[in-house]
């Protein structure tokens, strides 16, 4: 599928998981601790569990990925050079942990400041779900039994799009706003609980996976 030169990827070459099921995390409230528009690397903070999450994921060879909405960007809220620091103090953090994520995938579009906004835009920017597809595709992953945790219902949506196994919404970030909503979005084939953290996260994914 053409990607669009803005989606922007950690690496045009993650590992080839052939086969394996992915855990894809969002990123802001789920993967760091939410922070309007995160654009300076000094407000990267990792979410309690997260560093303790991506490596029980790789622990059990899953393909670890984040897919994140950085509409900031369009918005011209978030510079690129600021977005990329952010990145490589994400990594940085993560690192130091003793953990690294395969890939991280990220949307810079919003329908209303993306010039000529379309579906071809849509379908990456969650709700949409081109951002999981094409990581499943770059890394051979069996997206039917993969899972996401999120903090938002465009995520869990993104997920059921996708056709992932099921989704976990934890209520840090914006997810007690959104835990209603998100529990809505579970349907035949398609699991969504809700968690307090990401310490529970990983308590119910090693049961589901
Ligand atoms: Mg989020």
């Amino acid at each position: 599928m053409p990607v669009p030169d803005e989606i922007w990827l950690s690496t045009a070459t993650p590992p080839r998981r052939q086969g394996r099921a992915g855990l894809f995390l969002d990123r802001d409230g789920v993967l760091v601790k939410e922070v309007n528009y995160l654009k300076n690397k000094e407000d990267v903070a990792l979410e309690a569990g997260a560093a303790e999450l991506v490596a029980w994921g790789r622990h059990k060879d899953l393909g670890t990925v984040c897919v994140t909405n950085q509409s900031g960007i369009a918005r011209g809220l978030i510079s690129w050079p600021a977005f990329l620091d952010v990145e490589a103090e994400i990594t940085r953090q993560l690192a130091a942990q003793g953990v690294a994520l395969d890939l991280t995938i990220a949307c810079p579009f919003h329908p209303d400041f993306t010039p000529g906004y379309g579906n071809g835009h849509a379908g990456w920017r969650k709700p949409g779900c081109r951002m999981i597809e094409h990581a499943g595709a770059l890394m051979g992953l069996d997206l039917k039994r993969s899972w996401l945790v999120g903090d938002r219902t465009g995520d869990i949506a993104a997920a059921r799009g996708a056709g992932l196994k099921g989704a976990v919404l934890v209520l840090t970030g914006y997810g007690m706003a959104e835990r209603d909503a998100a529990l809505a979005l579970a349907a035949p084939g398609f699991e969504v609980t809700a968690v307090a953290d990401l310490f529970e996260a990983r308590l119910f994914l090693e049961r589901a996976f």
